[in-house]
């Protein structure tokens, strides 16, 4: 059997070592060129490769082949392949017959990775054999070929998902959805929307689905169409007796004819977008039959996520926070809302067809001054012009953290939640977030 594999990243090269190991002929292509961490280890497994070209001999008489998430279906290699009639599937899928571990998957237009990392911290703190994986840190597949895990913890990106054909989580949550990549959807949000419910495409009657129950997009879905796995919603407004919810400021979890509770004063992630995030994570738990002493324990002292609405530092009183990691208007949403103090926002970098409407009437409550941190700012000035009376561009980072500053006053909050990608002035949300930490390190 010959897997060939696109892609020479995390996920290209653990599945690669993991197609080696159950006896496949493996070949590795990569159209751009490939790290030279990873061209070691293919070395020392003796695994064949390329990178900056696609030899579609080598290519082309593949049996199965395991395309990176990030390589678009468009691409020509892959056309070509369908074309022939070549399955074309992700990691998750080649992966997944070779472990007997319970996967729980997780997808969503934003809160994948902070849902993520905190139900593997509940797991994992209550002692559970339990792995991460999928869009985090080290690629399932390779996790896969080492065996060692009992269950896993994913983070399944809708990319992930559109290479999926019998893979099921036993667990699968869906944050929240709104439009993100369109551009790999044919500009059809319906596409997008159908591409995360395939999550549940393949659970039956002894999976579970968790879900954001106030969510427009997801209950649309969920009354046009069918999932077998049992339903568990998660809601800020509804209550009910299967599923978990927010009364009077506790956190109620029915789950199986058992209750959690718990004073969200208690849970040290903020925000309302956090609180939707804790009920998922602490369903998952839940169903995973954690005790509910060691639940609240690991609730009370998970700090969240870098880039994630995370604190930098107070000076002079003003409070600066880091929300790099918010690439689309409902992130930023969220993060405008969870502000009590009077805000200067920085905002900006490249619009993915952003609505700011959705913004106005929060930043008319919050936000004292905008500092326009993009080459092309001019969406966000006529968007937001008339409302607030302070509007500066700035084009570098520590230009807009000395900026901010100037224009604070004791008790006010600097709110670093761009609604943008980040690669006009910056590589990645990372770097725009580390640069903003260290500017106003250096404050
Ligand atoms: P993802 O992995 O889906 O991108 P993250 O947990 O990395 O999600 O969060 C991305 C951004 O979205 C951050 O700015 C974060 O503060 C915000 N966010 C986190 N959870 C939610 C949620 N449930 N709804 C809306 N925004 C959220």
């Amino acid at each position: 059997m010959r897997l060939v594999v696109l892609g020479g990243g995390e996920s290209g090269v653990g599945t690669a070592i993991l197609g080696k190991k159950k006896g496949y002929d493996v070949f590795v292509s990569d159209f751009g060129k490939i790290k030279e961490n990873y061209k070691e280890v293919l070395v020392s497994n003796g695994i064949d490769f390329e990178d900056e070209q696609h030899t579609e001999d080598l290519i082309l008489n593949a049996n199965v082949v395991m395309k990176s998430p990030g390589i678009p279906e468009k691409a020509p290699i892959v056309k070509k392949l369908i074309e022939k009639g070549i399955p074309v599937i992700s990691e998750i899928e080649f992966a997944a017959p070779f472990t007997k571990a319970i996967t729980i998957g997780i997808t969503g237009s934003n809160g994948k990775t902070t849902t993520t990392m905190l139900a593997y911290h509940l797991l994992k703190s209550a002692g559970l054999n339990v792995g991460l994986g999928g869009n985090i840190g080290k690629s399932f597949a390779w996790q896969v070929a080492d065996d060692t895990f009992d269950s896993y913890v994913l983070e399944l990106s809708s990319f992930q998902l559109d290479g999926i054909k019998d893979y099921k989580p036993h667990i699968a949550v869906i944050t929240n959805i709104s439009p993100d990549h369109l551009d790999r959807y044919d500009y059809k949000y319906e596409n997008y929307i159908d591409s995360k419910f395939r999550i549940t495409m393949n659970q039956t009657e002894d999976d579970y689905l968790i879900y954001d129950a106030d969510d427009v997009a997801i209950n649309e879905w969920l009354k046009k169409n069918k999932t077998k796995a049992k339903l568990i919603p998660f809601s800020l407004t509804k209550t009910f007796s299967e599923g978990a919810f927010i009364k009077n400021n506790i956190m109620e979890i029915s789950i199986n004819q058992e209750e959690f509770k718990m004073d969200t004063e208690s849970i040290a992630l903020e925000g309302k977008h956090n609180m939707k995030n804790a009920m998922a994570a602490t369903s998952v738990a839940k169903l995973m039959q954690i005790r509910k002493a060691t639940i609240r324990e690991s609730l009370s002292n998970f700090q969240g996520v870098e880039h994630r609405l995370e604190k930098v530092l107070k000076i002079q009183n003003v409070q600066y926070i880091n929300d790099s990691k918010a690439t689309n208007v409902n992130a930023t949403f969220f993060a405008l809302d969870s502000m009590n103090t009077p805000t200067v926002w920085i905002v900006g970098g490249v619009d993915k067809g952003n609505d700011y409407n959705e913004l106005m009437s929060l930043v008319r409550e919050k936000v004292k001054a905008i500092i326009c941190l993009g080459i092309d700012n001019k969406k966000i000035i006529d968007a937001f012009g008339n409302v607030v009376d302070i509007m500066v561009e700035v084009t570098n980072m520590n230009d807009a953290v000395r900026m901010a500053q100037r224009l604070t006053e004791k008790g006010d909050t600097v709110l670093l939640s761009p609604a943008c990608a980040s690669f006009d002035l910056f590589e990645n949300y990372e770097d725009r977030g580390k640069q903003f930490k260290q500017a106003v390190q250096n404050l």
